[in-house]
């Protein structure tokens, strides 16, 4: 009998994909898109489509262990809440602080956050939320009185105009994009601006990408709402019926002139005239935001920069129009909603409100209440190091590698007097440093909800048993609370009770006018919220669910009204000087997710970017000397990393640009936090990520290699990164010292047992040193080492692993395929695992000339679509000239 698929949501991004998750019997499942899902309708991207190959036990946490020894859960719950009970006993609730993540279920959040701020009594509990999008609810608040998206996916779709800053959509929120580009297909008069300082891969949707200076969004979107102005743009009548502040915030626009927004943006006055004449002439327009519009020292001015033009042209709340932010995490508005944040109450009401705080308590019945606004994340980790913080519970995250200057983090939290850890996995970079590990359930274990960036609250179902001794956040904290004295107001049986009490504290937040109200699900029954089908809020018991906020014109201020900001330009908190030269931009890759905990289980999806890089423009790395595909070293006054260096005019001159994924789990020293300073936006304390001043310089070793083995690589080399490949694993290395003997280093690090056949080939004069191992017939292993970058295609070499024996140990050292093995390159389709050189050769071949016909030829592109943006600059790169007539 076959097992029908369960309905879940992927656990990745904030587009909040559906999915069918069909359990194999074994522990792990078949993934596949919900048709019935409106964030998909069916699609997955790379990352979704993997989910299946994330699902074993390697690496997790299934018993709580305290010092590092193994212990029982009783144990354990009653270390933390002794811990807990005594910071606050000697001093003060303040004293202790919970730091958790857009990972969580909204019911993890609610209990998490009710026992904070209604029993201990501090609001200290903050999230990585605060690194993602806390500049956008700052800047909602500001502008609407509330933390209101104001529109749906679908508005990206009836947009005329789509502009898109700050956001690369095509690799960061790819159903999403691939929703825009096939809606851009069936409309081919709608316009796409993307204003981004690189050339990414939604780039190649743009009629116009304007790269703009790295941090200078605040010029561009004043001197936009100038020339709307200028250009008869503004809905007047709107205006004085719904905005305030639009004379001051007019005149603040109007000082930022065409030779001053030049001078800031760095960018074409014609491309400028462009922007504003495609933006003053279409009504339906969308501007879409994201971690490059709120990760800076001017984030929430930013938002607001943009708000204001969709108030003054009154271009919100209505079908194909308004500013729409896209959260990077899949909870990242489940946990606004419950209150997640330092600086929330509860249901989007505000703890400053003394009348909020009483209802909330009241709600709760709960002992005390929070009287101000806790520590957010950076200052809440300064106070772990100088001692104000004495006991901290971080739940599923990964501060010593997520937060800026990590180096010191990572010290603050070893300083910290007491420090729990929940979750999933054994072995990451912040569980080292806890007294306490408290196994959590992962993904397809546990049950609850999620809310996606465009409001729709959707079911994570488990769909699998949770292993070991792991349990269920939500559960754990209860357990805590219990422990701590609290077990009636935290005597939740289920999932389905909490999201219960969560819906009914919004029914009382609604009458104290908060816009979020779901108070239609508060008598919710089990059965009911087993069954519950994606649901957009609000949702209100007695009146009509709305699509759309704001239609009416009526906004969450007092007054009823929105409100304009009169903003001015600021550059980065930190300039660039003589010793640091160029300004780092951090960020995501396609197909890893955050600190690689999930998907770097995947070899499918380690195959597109297997190692860190810094991507450096030629004139740039020109001048500091380093070649391409050598090794670079990066360096701010905080710390520094060493990356391979990837030279592009992608990323334009004087700016570099290095993934956030690395840990000290796949790479030597990747850690790109390290090096990125705690400024941070003095409204919504979110971290300045994308400008901090580095200087580059060569990473020069004695030699250069290439490993694959069966067996997990461990090398001991001042660089090194792995990644797993179908049948193993491979690593990148590199050393200042030649081995004395090469062939008894090769055999420790390949752990080749006594008496494997290895095949050697030495040239000593030109340093290079080749060795396969062979067992049974098999190649199970192999190096490659070089004075200059291994020249070798991976894909072949790694591929050998898993041959059955196909590849001859002669064809491998020689770094070559056999004629019946071509070698297809560095893997863009993760699907279907079509690499370039198959590509291009195709394209050359059998002259393709569209992504269509790529996907007749090789199915590259047919599946998730994550790779389609690649395969359209490979065409555009490499399609033959269309001969003259
Ligand atoms: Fe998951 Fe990809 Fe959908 Fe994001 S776009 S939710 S990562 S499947």
């Amino acid at each position: 009998m076959t097992t029908p698929p369960v309905r879940t949501a992927c656990p990745y991004c904030g587009v909040g994909c559906g999915v069918l998750a069909t359990p194999d019997g074994h522990g792990g499942a078949a993934i596949a898109g919900d048709p019935a899902h409106p964030a998909n309708g069916g699609r997955l991207c790379s990352k979704g489509s993997a989910l299946g190959e994330t699902l074993d036990l390697e690496g997790r946490l299934l018993r709580p262990r305290i010092a590092g020894r193994e212990a029982h859960w009783d144990e354990a719950i009653e270390l933390v809440a002794e811990r807990f009970r005594s910071a606050i006993a000697q001093h003060g609730p303040d004293s202790v602080a919970f730091y958790v993540s857009g990972q969580l279920l909204t019911e993890d959040y609610y209990v998490a956050n009710k026992l904070m701020k209604g029993f201990i009594g501090s609001a200290t509990i903050d999230t990585n939320s605060r690194l993602c999008m806390a500049s956008t609810v700052a800047g909602h608040r500001r502008a609407f009185g509330g933390d209101l998206v104001p529109g749906t996916y679908e508005d990206l779709e009836l947009a005329d105009l789509v502009v898109l800053t700050g956001s690369n959509l095509a690799w960061c929120h790819p159903v999403l994009y691939q929703r825009l580009a096939a809606a851009r297909a069936a409309r081919p008069e709608m316009r796409v601006v993307v204003i981004d300082p690189r050339r990414t891969a939604t780039t190649e949707l743009a009629d116009l990408h304007l790269a703009l200076r790295p941090g200078s969004d605040v010029a561009l979107f004043n001197w936009l709402l100038a020339r709307l102005e200028a250009n008869g743009a503004v809905d007047a009548g709107f205006v004085a019926a719904h905005v305030a502040d639009f004379p001051s915030s007019i005149a603040a626009a109007r000082e930022a002139t065409m030779a001053a927004t030049v001078s800031a943006t760095g960018l074409d006055p014609v491309d400028l005239e462009r922007f504003a004449q495609l933006f003053t002439r279409t009504e339906r327009t969308v501007t879409v935001f994201s971690q490059g519009v709120n990760q800076s020292s001017a984030g929430t001015d930013k938002v607001n920069a943009i708000i204001n033009c969709h108030l003054a042209t009154g271009r919100i709340g209505r079908p194909g129009m308004g500013p729409f932010s896209v959260t990077g995490q899949p909870n990242a508005m489940g946990g606004r909603e419950v209150g997640g944040l330092a600086n929330m109450l509860a249901a989007h009401l505000a703890i400053e409100n003394e009348t909020h705080r009483e209802a909330v308590k009241d709600f709760w019945r709960a002992p005390t209440i929070c009287e101000r606004p806790g520590l957010k994340a950076v200052d809440m980790f300064e106070a772990c190091a100088d001692g104000r913080i004495k006991a901290l519970w971080i739940m599923s995250t990964n501060p010593a590698v997520s937060l800026p200057r990590a180096g010191d983090v990572a010290e603050a939290i070893r300083a910290c007097d007491f420090v729990a850890v929940s979750d999933a996995v054994a072995d990451t970079d912040t569980t080292r440093l806890a007294d306490v590990l408290l196994p959590a359930a992962a993904w397809g274990e546990k049950s609850g909800t999620v809310t996606n960036s465009d409001r729709v609250i959707s079911r994570q179902r488990a769909f699998l048993p949770a292993p070991g001794q792991s349990r269920p956040d939500w559960r754990i904290i209860c357990d805590v609370a219990a422990a701590m004295g609290w077990r009636s107001a935290f005597d939740f049986e289920t999932p389905a009770a909490v999201f219960r009490e969560h819906a009914a504290l919004s029914a009382v937040a609604a009458r104290l006018g908060s816009a979020f109200d779901i108070s239609a699900l508060a008598t919710l029954s089990d059965e009911g919220y087993a069954a519950l089908p994606p649901t957009r809020w609000p949702l209100p018991a007695e009146a009509p669910a709305r699509e759309r906020l704001f239609g009416d014109g009526r906004f969450r201020h007092a007054d009823g009204r929105a409100r304009m900001l009169p903003l001015r330009h600021r550059a980065p908190a930190v300039a660039t000087s003589s010793d640091y030269p160029l300004i780092l931009n951090t960020g995501r890759v396609r197909d890893h997710w955050h600190t690689m905990t999930r998907t770097a289980k995947s070899a499918r999806l380690s195959r597109h970017m297997a190692e860190p890089y810094a991507e450096i423009h030629p004139a740039d790395a020109a001048r500091a000397g380093i070649a391409p595909a050598t090794l670079v070293t990066v360096t701010s006054p905080f710390g520094s990393v060493t990356v391979r260096a990837l030279l592009t005019d992608r990323t334009p001159k004087g700016s570099i640009f290095v993934p956030m994924h690395w840990t000290s789990q796949w790479a030597r020293c990747a850690l790109v936090d390290t090096l990125v300073g705690a400024e941070t936006d003095p409204h919504s304390g979110q971290p300045e990520s994308k400008a901090q001043p580095v200087r580059i310089t060569p990473f020069a070793p004695a030699w250069y290699g290439f490993a694959v083995s069966r067996e997990r690589i461990d090398p001991a080399t001042p660089y090194w990164a792995r990644a797993r490949v179908p049948g193993g694993w491979q690593a990148e290395l590199a050393d200042g010292a030649v081995p004395e003997e090469w062939r008894a280093m090769a055999r420790r690090l390949l752990r080749a047992p006594e008496g494997a056949e290895a095949v050697e080939m030495a040239d000593p004069a030109r340093g290079s040193y080749r060795i396969a191992i062979r067992e049974q017939g098999r190649i199970t292993a192999a190096l490659f080492a070089s004075r200059d970058p291994v020249a070798v295609s991976r894909s072949f070499v790694a591929g050998a692993l898993a041959d059955a024996g196909k590849a001859t140990p002669g064809d491998l050292l020689a770094g070559r395929a056999g004629l019946d093995m071509p070698d297809p390159g560095a893997t863009v389709c993760a699907c279907f695992e079509v690499g370039v050189n198959t590509i291009v050769d195709a394209i050359l071949r059998d002259g393709l000339t569209d992504i269509a016909a790529i996907g007749e030829a090789l199915r590259a592109g047919t599946n998730c679509g994550s790779c389609r943006p690649e395969l359209a600059a490979l065409v555009a790169a490499n399609r033959a000239p269309v001969a003259a007539e």
